[in-house]
């Protein structure tokens, strides 16, 4: 079986984009899944939520892209999580500038994976959450994109952007890309807004809406701390098992 590649994305900051992958690798992992996580952000937060120490990172996703690595080589293990990282740090900020100039430079990450794809069940890109250069090459090589999103008032017209953004994406170089649906973090399902939002969400994208909300939970934020998943900090907590449910719930999707 080759790797299923979903794009973790929203242009909008602080919705959980990375909270998402990482502990959506560990849950995959969890159930018996081959699974690589891949930082595309130069933040580097999906790295040290992993567990994974950036400033000790000789290879990583800066350069696989630039062709100095093969991810293979490249890889680390995130023994807390139970799956593979492509590490990223600061430098990375760098290679945006660098691949500039590069031939098929929105190409690079969907090229460098073609060996490794039958190695992993599931290829999960952490994405900036801006259009950089380094979100295309994540949207390029995916075939899926899950968007994270916080039902707040403005949401909707965020997410019109991003299916804008993967529209003209499928038009232009990658025709397999999709929605593969849109998860509701931070949420708080007694909130009056929460219920309008997921109303007009349930409208306007039906079953790509993941019927799996991953509420506020402060373990979710304490467990990055500690370089863990929530699994691996506290498997009871709300936001764990949220992220447990996620997983069965992409998984039954097939
Ligand atoms: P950025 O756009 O900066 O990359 P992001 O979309 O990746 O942000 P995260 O870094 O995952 O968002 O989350 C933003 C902050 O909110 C972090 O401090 C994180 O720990 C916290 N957080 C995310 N999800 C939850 C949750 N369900 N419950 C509590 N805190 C959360
Ligand atoms: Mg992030």
């Amino acid at each position: 079986m080759t790797a299923k590649i979903i794009a973790v994305a929203n242009q909008k900051g602080g919705v959980g984009k990375t909270t998402t992958v990482v502990n959506l690798a560990a849950s995959l992992a969890h159930h018996g899944k081959r699974v690589l996580v891949i930082d595309l952000d130069p933040q580097g937060n999906a790295t040290t939520g992993s567990g994974v120490d950036k400033s000790s990172i000789e290879s990583g996703v800066y350069q696989v892209l630039l062709g100095e690595a093969e991810v293979k080589d490249a890889v680390v293990r995130s023994e807390a999580g139970g799956y593979a990282v492509l590490a990223a740090n600061r430098t990375l900020a760098g290679a945006e500038v660098e691949l500039v100039q590069e031939i098929a430079r929105e190409m690079r990450l969907k090229n460098a994976l073609e060996p490794v794809l039958n190695d992993y069940d599931y290829v999960l890109i952490d994405c900036p959450p801006t259009l950089t250069l380094l979100t295309l090459n994540g949207l390029v090589a995916a075939e899926g994109v899950m968007v994270p999103m916080v039902c707040e008032y403005y949401a909707l017209e965020g997410i019109s952007d991003l299916v804008a953004t993967v529209r003209k994406i499928r038009q232009a170089i990658n025709p397999r890309l999709d929605i593969v649906g849109i998860v509701r973090t931070l949420y708080d399902s007694r909130s009056r807004l929460s219920q309008e939002v997921t109303e007009q969400l349930q409208a306007h994208f039906g079953k790509q809406l993941f019927a799996t909300t991953i509420p506020r939970n402060v373990r979710l934020a304490e467990a990055p701390s500690h370089g863990l998943p929530a699994l691996a900090y506290d498997a009871k907590a709300k936001g764990t098992l949220a992220y447990l449910a996620l997983a069965e719930e992409l998984l039954s999707r097939k």
